[in-house]
């Protein structure tokens, strides 16, 4: 069986930067996914992708057994970056890899991004995600529906360059000709729905033209994160050859500027009626039999009154949803607490005040969740806000025990 491939990476309609990378070097093909917010997560998947290739380059990849070991070279590369440079530590980056050899494909896997297959029409994930939420799910906490919307369903409980070493789902499985394999980053799935990425993968014949739909797709459906696709076709040695498709080569992105997400922090803006406010100020001036002076003094009350019945209005609206807003953040002494109001302050003035403390410290939450809490995790109920507290203590506490075993002398 030969391999027929095509590939398309898109910074979305959001992001500033692509922090997505890619390697096609047959038989190697590999979807890094970098992150890091404000650090450098292009510099991390890049980073990555380019050590795998350096390695290929000079060992012989024919092992399946060796696909771990090259997944935590890529680990170390990135890990000793974030060692070197102190304004990389944090970054971070999936990195999902396919060997493809004779009929089976080899997966070495860590993080969220993904590897499905498509066979005779059914689509199935391959791939486990290492992220918060599909564990919650796999230990009946959430439904697989709750665990799309859920708004800490970005953080992700593995990927390299976190520690000095790092644990590889490893997976391998029979390939029969026909079959098209897909290696994604999530900026295709948290858009569009398994159900539709099988129908395309279904309805399109060439494997660029594939990939180009799928990025499509998700931009049509907002692009809110980098999209990378990967589509590889298994075709029957002895079937005629498809034009030639793209060379297969190290898809890094170039590095462009940091790709700063962008977060749903909107400012609380003060929805006072404006329209309305134009329609009375119109009335207020048609009062023509009036001494010119009394006609002035009579707009310039009229337009207090509407400005002191919008700012009125204002006010209790603004107070109405802060009443109703609550977030998660950090205290001044460093413990994550839970804040009625809203993160950001409008014009220097602070909109929160403190409903409830808890006795979990930033600091016990790992480098690469801290950043969201301390931005502020927002929820329309304390309840919903005791809820996101409760998942941070379990991540904390995972990661302290997940951690002590692969931290010896790095921390
Ligand atoms: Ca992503």
């Amino acid at each position: 069986m030969r391999i027929v491939a095509g590939a398309k990476s898109d910074v979305g309609r959001v992001r500033q930067g692509n922090e997505d990378s890619y390697l096609m070097r047959e038989p190697i093909f590999v979807v890094a996914d970098g992150m890091g917010g404000h650090i450098a997560g292009d510099v991390a998947s890049s980073t990555a992708v380019e050590a795998i290739a350096g390695e290929l380059a000079s060992a012989d990849v024919g092992d399946p057994d060796s696909l771990a070991a090259l997944v935590k070279k890529a680990n170390a590369a990135v890990w000793e970056k974030t060692q070197s440079d102190p304004s990389l530590r944090g970054m971070g980056t999936t990195c999902t890899l396919m060997m493809v050899q004779n009929s089976t494909a080899h997966l070495a896997h860590v993080g969220d991004s993904r590897a499905y297959l498509l066979r005779a029409g059914e689509l199935s994930q391959l791939t486990d995600d290492h992220t918060l939420v599909w564990r919650m799910v796999q230990e009946g906490r959430l439904s697989p529906n709750e665990a799309e919307h859920h708004p800490q369903r970005n953080i992700i409980t593995r990927a390299l360059g976190l520690d000095a070493d790092v644990e590889v789902d490893i997976l391998s499985f029979d390939l029969v000709p026909g079959d098209r394999l897909l290696l994604c980053s999530d900026g295709l799935p948290s858009m569009v729905d398994a159900e539709r990425i099988g129908q395309t993968l279904a309805e399109s014949n060439e494997p660029q033209r594939a990939a180009d739909a799928l990025v499509e797709l998700a931009n049509r459906a907002g692009g809110e994160d980098n999209i990378t696709v990967m589509v590889l076709d298994l075709v029957d040695s002895e079937a005629p050859s498809p034009p030639p498709g793209e060379d297969a080569d190290t898809g890094a992105i170039p590095q462009a500027s940091r790709g700063t997400a962008a977060r749903a922090d909107t400012p609380v803006e003060q929805r006072g009626p404006a329209g309305a406010a134009n329609t009375v100020m119109h009335t207020a001036t048609s009062a023509p039999s009036v001494p010119k002076h009394r006609y002035w003094l009579r707009r310039v009350l009229a337009g207090a009154i509407v400005l002191a019945v919008l700012i009125v209005a204002g006010v209790f609206i603004l107070r109405w949803q802060l009443g109703n807003s609550y977030f998660v953040g950090v205290d001044d002494s460093g413990l994550v607490t839970i804040f009625q109001g809203r993160p950001e302050a409008v014009a220097g003035i602070s909109l929160r005040s403190e409903a409830q403390q808890t006795q979990l410290a930033i600091e016990d939450l790992p480098e690469f969740m801290r950043d969201d809490v301390e931005q502020g995790i927002t929820a329309d109920s304390l309840s919903e806000a005791r809820d996101r507290v409760e998942t941070l203590e379990a991540q904390a506490e995972s990661f302290s025990k997940e951690g002590a075993g692969r931290r010896n002398g790095n921390s």
